[in-house]
């Protein structure tokens, strides 16, 4: 069995303690690897190697930095295939997706950085004909990205892409359970011309070496994506150095179906914005709520068209769901199954534990779907993050607006209706980072992503998330050297 170190100043180091954690694959509950379980001096080894690295990589054009950007991109499609296979070892993750959309979007987003970045300008301010007040975008040193496990890959991606790009040096905390796609990517940085330094990936448990990166008073920010208590506890650990954070957290998503929706467009809709990754997506299709009228045939339809879902081993490319990410999880998302049967909702799908030849050893939840749900139960209000659904009918569309509404999350909704224009004012009143009109879970590099309320704030991917890797540096350059200035007046 292979053991994976941390990967530090451009070099593969164990923990200095020693110790390693295991890395099991959910798909047979299995451990097939060991990673480094770094402590405080790992990373502290990892603060001095960005460091040191900072001003050699701030000062390289971003020119420079965005080729190297573009040459990981190649390298990751060359090792396509290597790193589907570590990735659906790992988390589970089916290999037809790691393989056909988790890997070339890592590649893309790259692609996209790197291309963004060159087109990222200051402004002159015309404050008057007396000076010249410009700003430069500066890159902020030492920035700490910290991960989640449901797209190991394509999520450390997306935040390494924007701070690289930008002139940071990152030490990374990937997810415990699944760091080896990471530790794959930082190599793969590293080849493509990133020094020795700028990307460091330290192993381990988020409530140790996570919170300690957090804490560390040479880092200047935090960009994380997890958990919304995660968050709330990384807001509090990080006010003590009032650095700065960017928290993508949890949602607990609406998809609301309008009385003159396209049944069908919208079932196809929901069989992927809730079954995709096996539910285990933060912007998941997780609330239905469906016009009366309408709300009979969209059960039956989205029923039907679910139970055909292939669930089974995750390297088998005809296997479109695989398990969930970790034993404790599934056990949490059945624990929510429960709790739905009891409240009296309809179990239209699902809501037992696999057992064929396959399945029976791993973590796997098959697709489940509620119907007449009641909103204000449990498992309609909190982020189950696996293949599980309740659909609630309505009568007005005020109504579904307030029920799309009355969460703690503010992440994304989807609206289907046959009116664009009703869509989009609709889409005005709904408490969100993104709302999708006919469609749910899509997201693009192009397109900013990030919610609201305890979903979090700030940005990831688009040129916005450029300045949330930048401190906007304002200059005052005094253009008419007169000694007496009008504002010196209110001294004499
Ligand atoms: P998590 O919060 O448990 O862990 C995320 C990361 O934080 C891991 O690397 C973990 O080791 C680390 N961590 C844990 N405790 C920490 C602490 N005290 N200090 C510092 N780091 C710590 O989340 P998860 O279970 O890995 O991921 C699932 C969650 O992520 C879901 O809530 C999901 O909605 C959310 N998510 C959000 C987005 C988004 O863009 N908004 C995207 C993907 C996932």
């Amino acid at each position: 069995m292979k053991t994976y170190q941390a990967f530090i100043n451009g070099q593969w180091v164990d923990a200095i303690g020693g110790e390693t954690i295991s890395i099991v694959n959910p798909a047979t509950g299995e451990v097939v690897a060991q990673a480094a379980k770094c402590g405080a001096q790992d990373l502290e080894r990892a603060v001095e190697a960005a460091e040191k690295a900072g001003p050699g990589w701030a000062n390289t054009p971003v020119s420079e930095r965005s080729k190297v950007l573009l040459r990981a991109s190649q390298l990751i499609m060359q090792h396509q295939k290597e790193l589907a296979e570590l990735e659906t070892m790992e988390h589970g993750s089916p290999m037809r997706k790691t393989m056909n959309f988790d890997v070339p979007l890592c590649a893309e987003q790259l692609e996209y950085f790197a291309g963004v970045a060159r087109a990222m300008t200051g402004d002159t301010i015309p404050v008057g004909p007396w000076c010249l007040s410009l700003t430069v975008h500066e890159p902020l040193g030492v920035v700490g990205l910290i991960t989640p496990w449901n797209f190991p890959a394509l999520m450390v991606v997306w935040k390494l892409g924007a701070a690289l790009v930008t002139g940071n040096t990152c030490i990374v905390k990937p997810p415990s359970i699944a760091p080896l796609t990471t530790l794959k990517l930082a190599e793969i940085l590293t080849e493509a011309g990133a020094p020795a330094g700028t990307v460091n990936v330290v192993t381990g448990p988020g409530g140790e070496i996570g919170e300690a990166l957090v804490r560390h008073p040479r880092v200047a920010k935090i960009g994380f994506t997890g958990d919304s208590a995660t968050g709330k506890r990384i807001m509090h650990v990080a006010s003590d150095s009032v650095k700065q954070v960017g928290l993508e957290l949890g949602g607990k998503n609406a998809f609301v179906v309008l009385d003159d929706a396209d049944v069908d467009a919208a079932v196809q809709g929901a069989v992927f914005g809730a079954f995709f990754n096996s539910g285990q997506v933060c912007a998941a299709a997780s609330r239905f709520y469906i016009h009366d009228s309408r709300y009979d045939e969209f059960a039956r339809k989205f029923v039907e068209a679910a139970q055909t879902l292939r669930y089974g081993d995750p390297m088998d490319m005809g296997t479109v769901i695989g398990p969930v990410a970790y034993a404790a999880h599934r056990d949490k998302i059945e624990a929510y199954i429960g709790e739905a049967k009891q409240s009296g909702a309809k179990l239209l799908l699902g809501g037992e534990r696999p057992q064929t030849e396959d399945t029976k050893n791993g973590y796997f939840v098959a697709p489940t779907i509620f119907g007449d749900c009641d909103h204000h139960a449990r498992f309609m209000r909190e982020e189950i993050f696996g293949p599980v659904v309740g659909l609630c009918r309505f009568q007005e569309t005020e109504e579904a607006i307030a029920m799309a509404n009355d969460t703690a999350y503010g992440l994304s909704a989807s609206l289907w209706t046959g009116d664009t224009a009703k869509g989009i004012s609709l889409a005005g009143r709904i408490k969100a980072g993104t709302v999708w009109i006919n469609e749910h879970l899509i997201i693009f590099c192009d397109t900013p992503w990030g919610g609201c309320k305890e979903s979090g704030w700030g940005k990831d991917l688009s040129k916005m998330v450029l300045e949330e890797y930048t401190l906007t540096k304002h200059i005052y350059v005094d253009l008419v050297r007169q000694p007496e200035k009008p504002w010196y007046g209110i001294l004499k």
